[in-house]
């Protein structure tokens, strides 16, 4: 057996596995796609509800997490997952550039963005169409912005934008925001941003670049047309979990099956951070799933570990 522990994903849930493993002396791998670890937290502009470090940049915060976790021991490869199967032992992972095998495999892969399916997006994306506003923000400095959706991505899309672009236009579906309260509070205290309830995306529309939105009332049925240069969608995500299919139970919405102790329907099978179902997904609970998720495979495989 090359590994103890397999830990696939560099986010905050594989990175603490990562750290919680090399303190307890498994050995183990951690396989990111990217060299640069953190996750979706390395996309986030401020993060304030990380306890002890209010108002952390996500970037910093990523990059000390890998850090962290590199300082404690761990070891990092590089490369996809394309196959995970079961040896008499343990198992087999497979990425684009080697095989290595473990007797337990902890999937931290997290989640992506969620696309809207409207007309226009894939088309127009990267011609004006994001994903990530602290990516692509600085592109539409003193332009208009729409922001779509209702959730803590959306509302903490909308505040950043408000600082570079002219006008920020938040477009969703319903009257009541999902995104945290404070976030809400700030983003409704900004002169440049106005909030389109009630209202969907039918088409974003433009030549070679977006030009402008084809918005409805799903109230009043009123349809309109609006004037923006860039539109970042920011409406959930889903799990990275295509690769897993079949190792081990998911619902309907391809999130593996587990709860805090992050073992899947599978023995030797951990599922942690966002990819696992659950009622709350953050940085901090993706972080405990981490911790949990190395004790319960501590736990399993006690008598192996120990000789
Ligand atoms: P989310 O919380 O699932 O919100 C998605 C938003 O998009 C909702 O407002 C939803 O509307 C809207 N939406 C979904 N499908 C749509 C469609 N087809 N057309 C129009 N609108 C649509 O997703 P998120 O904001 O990406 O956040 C993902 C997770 O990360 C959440 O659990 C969130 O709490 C967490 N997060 C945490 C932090 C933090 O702790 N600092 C920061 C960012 C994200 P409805 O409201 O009508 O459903």
């Amino acid at each position: 057996m090359n590994y103890d522990i397999i830990i696939i994903g560099a986010g905050p849930a594989g990175l603490t596995a990562a750290i919680y493993a090399s303190r307890a002396r498994l050995k183990g791998l951690v396989i990111e796609q990217k060299p640069m670890g953190g996750g979706q937290v390395l996309n986030t502009y401020e993060v304030d509800n990380y306890p002890g470090l209010p108002g952390i940049d996500g970037f910093e915060l990523g990059t000390k997490l890998k850090e962290h976790a590199q300082q404690a021991g761990a070891v990092f490869e590089e490369g996809d997952v394309c196959e995970i199967t079961e040896s008499s032992s343990g198992y087999v992972v497979k990425t684009n550039q080697q095989e290595y095998s473990a007797y337990g495999v902890l999937i931290a892969a997290g989640a992506a963005h969620r696309l809207l399916d409207v007309e226009g997006e894939k088309e127009l994306t990267g011609h004006g169409v994001s994903y990530c506003a602290t990516c692509d923000g600085a592109f539409f400095r003193d332009k208009i912005a729409a922001v779509i959706g209702g959730g803590d991505v959306a509302l903490e899309d909308a505040i950043f934008l408000s600082r570079i672009c002219k006008k920020v236009f938040v477009i969703h579906r319903r009257d009541q925001f999902r995104g945290a309260q404070v976030l809400q509070e700030r983003l409704l205290s900004l002169e440049n941003v106005e909030i389109l309830w009630d209202t969907i995306v039918e088409k974003i529309a433009g030549e070679d670049l977006v030009e402008e939105l084809h918005i409805a009332n799903v109230k009043t049925g009123e349809k309109k047309k609006l004037s923006v240069q860039g539109v970042f969608i920011a409406v959930g995500i889903q799990p990275e979990s295509q690769a897993f299919r079949q190792l081990a139970e998911m619902d309907s919405a391809g999130y593996f099956i587990a709860g805090e102790d992050c073992r899947t329907s599978r023995r030797g099978i951990y599922a942690a951070g966002d990819i696992r179902t659950k009622q709350l997904r953050q940085i901090i609970t993706a972080a405990a799933d981490g911790a949990n998720a190395i004790t319960s495979f501590q736990e399993d495989f006690l008598q192996i570990l120990d000789k």
